[in-house]
């Protein structure tokens, strides 16, 4: 049995790691400060804010061209002025204001615009309308669609008030999974468990590969004589220029294409399709050897794969907490009723078999058959509403409590002394890792996860696997007592 219940623990998270992904999730930004200073902007005069968006609109191409003049006469005078005297800090913050000033110019239109278009054409409205058919034609379940079309109205409204069209996300695969110390594949199952959502809180795309290299044969020159053609490459040095690394004068240039898109109000795949059709855009090539054959002399790569998603960034605090819980909830449920399903299916087992064999050997036992036909049945219909009830029991513990009622029965035969002198043996032995109550408790079980592999850590069997007969739960949290104890 503790075999098989190590594969549900395997899935669950602390609340920690649903906040480090609900914050990666949903990134916060600007779009609401943006709206009110529009909106009082426009209370003055709307005529003229009109006019200012068209500006805008129409400038933003000579806007990113001016700008990166800008940019590079601001590295010749940073240049020179480093020649003539080393400190220049002041330049460099004047450079910094500057950039941020030319970025906000360029980018502020277009990404109000596309709030604007986006709230417009967002499946959200589509909703409730959908749910009032199905109503029609399920009139016995009219309770619980009453229920559910009220709360997709309130989805719809509050989705509606929101002012955020919704960004693109993408979470580099291998880092989150590495931070989370989660599965890629649970990490999907709960942003689906977001998109399934009836405030539908974020939309899942195809994953993508979302880090850009662009390297230069031609060196800086043509860096900078490509970029003034090609507004992404003019976009991403911009991007670069304002993260803290800075921009150097190099032959390669590397940027997040989603977050990059996203920024400019600029569709991902068209953005992607120009880059790599610079490979073969020979008026960009300096070098007549390579245009000859085709070739620009500037190579482009995708690399990273990335989850790729689109969500709201103007979610206020109650939100993500209520976003947590209900992640929480889900993952906990899950958990309780796999764990009654496997109980059920090991008495149901136990109870129609023999404890010898040849108590079975010679005949057919029609009543065991029968009996075990009806529990595989009962098993399969039963399964979604199990969790159903999980689910309805802590939603209502928390509203209740405040608190989630623990599952975890104290187990009285543990020796819990030998098990505080293996945790104290193994933060010994590995000192170098920041443990966590629940990595431990896995370990002590013997399951595998991104950041213990079962290849590295299973090798070492003073830990691995020792304490299987110790409920999960409960060792779980006596580690993280010690832990705190420890340090
Ligand atoms: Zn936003």
């Amino acid at each position: 049995m503790c075999e098989l219940r190590r594969h549900v623990y395997a899935n669950t998270v602390d609340r920690s790691a649903i906040k480090k992904l609900v914050k990666r999730a949903f990134p916060r930004c600007e779009c609401k400060k943006l709206h009110d200073q529009l909106r009082n902007a426009n209370r003055p005069n709307e005529n003229e804010l009109l006019d200012f968006e068209e500006t805008c609109g129409d400038a933003l191409d000579s806007n990113l061209e001016a700008e990166l003049q800008a940019v590079e006469l601001q590295y010749q005078k940073d240049v020179d002025s480093r020649v003539e005297e080393l400190t220049d800090d002041k330049s460099t913050t004047e450079e910094a204001e500057r950039f941020d000033l030319t970025l906000k110019l360029c980018t502020d239109p277009v990404e109000n615009n596309n709030s604007e278009v986006k709230s417009v054409d967002k499946p959200f409205n589509d909703s409730p309308t959908d749910a009032k058919t199905v109503c029609d034609d399920f009139k016995s379940y009219s309770i619980e669609h009453a229920d559910r079309e009220q709360q997709d109205q309130q989805s719809t409204q509050e989705n509606s008030r929101r002012v955020c069209g919704g960004h693109e996300v993408a979470m580099i695969t291998e880092s989150i999974v590495q931070e989370l110390d989660l599965r890629e594949e649970s990490i999907a199952t709960l942003l689906c468990y977001l998109e399934l959502h009836p405030r539908r809180w974020l939309e899942v795309l195809q994953p993508v590969k979302s880090t850009c290299t662009v390297k230069f044969y031609g060196g800086y020159p043509q860096l900078r004589a490509v970029a003034q053609k090609i507004p992404p490459i003019a976009a991403a040095i911009s991007l670069n220029t304002t993260t803290a690394a800075g921009f150097k004068k190099s032959s390669t240039l590397t940027f997040p294409v989603v977050e990059l898109a996203d920024k400019m109000g600029w569709d991902l795949a068209p953005v992607c399709r120009e880059l790599r059709a610079l490979q073969w855009n020979t008026s960009l090539s300096l070098d007549n050897s390579l245009s000859n054959m085709g070739q620009s002399g500037i190579l482009v790569e995708f690399s990273d794969l990335s989850m790729h998603h689109r969500a709201p960034g103007d979610l206020s605090d109650s939100e993500r907490d209520s976003v947590c819980d209900f992640l929480e909830d889900r993952i906990l449920a899950e958990e309780r009723s796999q764990l009654q399903q496997l109980q059920f299916v090991y008495d149901s087992l136990k109870g129609v078999s023999c404890s010898e064999f040849w108590q079975c050997a010679d005949a057919v036992d029609e009543e065991a058959d029968k009996q075990l036909k009806q529990l595989v049945r009962s098993y399969f219909e039963d399964c979604n509403d199990k969790t159903k009830e999980e689910l309805a029991a802590l939603a209502k513990a928390r509203k209740g409590a405040r608190g989630i009622p623990s599952s975890i029965t104290r187990d009285e035969n543990v020796n819990w002394d030998i098990v505080a002198r293996d945790i104290r043996a193994l933060l010994g032995v590995h000192h170098d890792h920041s443990f966590t109550g629940r990595a431990i408790a896995r370990i002590f079980h013997g399951i595998d996860s991104p950041c213990y592999p079962a290849e590295v850590w299973g090798r070492d069997r003073r830990f691995w696997r020792k304490h299987l007969d110790v409920e999960f739960n409960s060792l779980r949290k006596f580690a993280t007592q010690e832990l705190i104890r420890f340090r």
